[in-house]
C-alpha cells in the first residue's frame, strides 16, 4: 500500500482545509460561519471545536458502545499493534505463559505485535533467554535477565537495529542512508545510550527530504519502534514483572495493549462523546497523550500517520465486508475531517466516501472481491491525474 509522504501531505493541507469548510457548510447550514483557525494555533483550534457549529459530528455514543470495542485484534490507530479486549486479557496472557524454551521464544516472536515497544523489549529479552534453554519459562528468563539487565538490554537493542538494517538494505540497496544512521546508532547503544525518539526523528527527517520512499519508511519505522524509548523506560517495565509468576508477567506486559477509545479532540478540551471524535487506540498510546498537541505527539509516535491510515483502511474494509454496521458508512470521511482539524492539516487520511462504501458493499454481497486499500490507491491515482 502506498502512503503519501508527510511532507507532500503538509503542502496540500491549506487547499484541502478550505475545501472541507465549504463541504461542512453544505452538509450542515449554520447561522454561524465557520472560521478556520490559524495554522499551529492551539487556542484557535480549541475555540473552533468548542464553538461546535462548524463541525458536523456523527452520532452520540459512549466510548464503551463504539463499534470496535466489540472486536478483538483491532490494529491500534497509533502504534499499529494488535489490541486485546479487556475481557480477553487473562486468556491472551495465558496463551504466552504456558510456553517454555523455543516454543516460548517462537510464540513471542510470532505474536510480538501484541506488545508495545517498552513492554515488547522485555518480552523480546525473555524470548532471547528462552531460546537458549529448552526448560526455561518466563519467570526463569526474567531471573536470568536480572543478572545483567544493562548488558542484555544492549544485546536486544543491537538485534533490533541489525534487523532494521536488513530491512533497509533489502529495500534501499546495500549502501543507503538508513544503514549509515543505524551504524551510528549501534555505536551509541554500545555505550549504553539508548534514545529511540532522537533516532526516529532522524528517520522522519530523511523521509521528509524524500531520501526514503513511503513503503520502505513504513517498514523501517515500524521495526525501529521495537526499540525501547530509553533505558529507564525498559527498566521500569522490567521492575514491574521482576517478582511475578508466568501469568502475572504477561498480564503486566500486555495490559497496556487493551483497547481504549481515543477522543481525537480531547474530552477535557470540549471534544464530544461522538463517533466522529473516536479512534480505537491501545492504552499505551492513549494514556500518556493527555492533552498533548498532535504535533508533539507525532514526535513521540512517528509511525502514527502511517498506522492511522492502515487503521482506517481496516475499518472501512470491515464495513464493506458487512462486519461493521452501515451506520458507520461515513465514519471515514468524518474522522478524516476531525484528525485534519486536530493536527492543523498535518494528518490527512485517505478514505472512501459513503457512496463508494455502499457501492463496494453491494459488490461484496454479490461475491466480488473488494479491497478497500486497492480502491483508495486507485482513487488517489485518479486525483493525481485530474490535478496534473
Ligand atoms: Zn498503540
Amino acid at each position: 500500500m502506498a502512503i503519501a509522504p508527510i511532507s507532500a501531505v503538509m503542502t496540500m493541507n491549506r487547499v484541502q482545509n478550505e475545501q472541507k469548510v465549504s463541504m461542512d457548510k453544505k452538509a450542515a447550514p449554520q447561522s454561524v460561519q465557520p472560521q478556520m483557525p490559524e495554522a499551529n494555533s492551539g487556542a484557535a483550534l480549541r475555540s473552533y471545536f468548542l464553538g461546535g457549529n462548524a463541525v458536523s459530528f456523527g452520532f452520540n455514543c459512549s466510548t464503551g458502545k463504539f463499534v470496535t470495542k466489540q472486536i478483538a485484534d483491532v490494529p491500534c490507530c497509533c502504534c499499529g499493534g494488535r489490541m486485546i479486549l479487556q475481557k480477553d486479557l487473562g486468556k491472551v496472557a495465558g496463551s504466552f505463559a504456558r510456553n517454555k524454551g523455543e516454543q516460548l521464544a517462537d510464540k513471542i516472536n510470532r505474536d510480538k505485535d501484541y506488545f508495545r515497544s517498552n513492554q515488547g523489549t522485555i518480552a523480546g529479552m525473555i524470548a532471547i533467554e528462552a531460546a537458549k534453554n529448552p526448560g526455561m519459562d518466563a519467570k526463569g528468563a526474567i531471573a536470568e535477565i536480572g543478572t545483567d539487565f544493562q548488558g542484555k538490554l544492549k544485546n536486544y537493542c543491537q538485534g533490533v537495529l541489525d534487523k532494521t538494517n536488513e530491512i533497509a538494505k533489502a529495500n534501499l540497496g546495500e549502501k543507503n542512508v538508513v544503514s549509515d544512521l543505524i551504524a551510528a546508532e549501534k555505536e551509541k547503544v554500545a555505550q549504553g545510550n539508548i534514545d529511540r525518539i532522537s533516532f526516529t526523528e532522524k528517520l522522519v527527517a530523511m523521509q521528509e527530504k524524500g531520501q526514503i520512499d513511503p513503503v520502505s519508511y513504513d517498514m523501517v519505522i515500524n521495526s525501529a519502534m521495537e526499540l525501547p524509548q530509553n533505558t529507564e523506560r525498559a527498566m521500569k517495565h522490567f521492575n514491574k514483572v521482576a517478582f511475578k509468576d508466568n501469568g502475572g508477567i504477561f498480564n503486566e506486559l500486555l495490559k497496556e495493549s487493551t483497547q481504549t477509545i481515543e477522543h481525537v479532540h480531547p474530552h477535557s478540551l470540549g471534544g464530544p462523546n461522538d463517533t466522529d471524535n473516536y479512534l480505537a487506540e491501545c492504552g499505551e498510546c492513549n494514556h500518556p497523550r493527555g492533552n498533548m498537541s498532535y504535533l508533539k505527539w507525532i514526535q513521540v509516535h512517528p509511525e502514527y500517520p502511517v498506522n492511522a491510515q492502515k487503521h482506517i483502511e481496516w475499518f472501512q474494509q470491515q464495513i464493506v465486508d458487512g462486519k461493521i454496521d452501515s451506520k458507520y458508512d461515513d465514519y471515514g470521511t468524518k474522522i478524516k475531517a476531525t484528525l485534519s482539524k486536530e493536527s492543523d492539516g498535518r494528518m490527512e487520511l485517505k478514505v472512501l466516501d459513503k457512496q463508494k462504501i455502499q457501492e463496494l458493499r453491494n459488490k461484496a454481497r454479490h461475491g466480488e472481491h473488494v479491497s478497500v486499500s486497492e480502491e483508495i490507491e486507485k482513487q488517489e491515482k485518479e486525483k493525481q491525474y485530474e490535478n496534473a
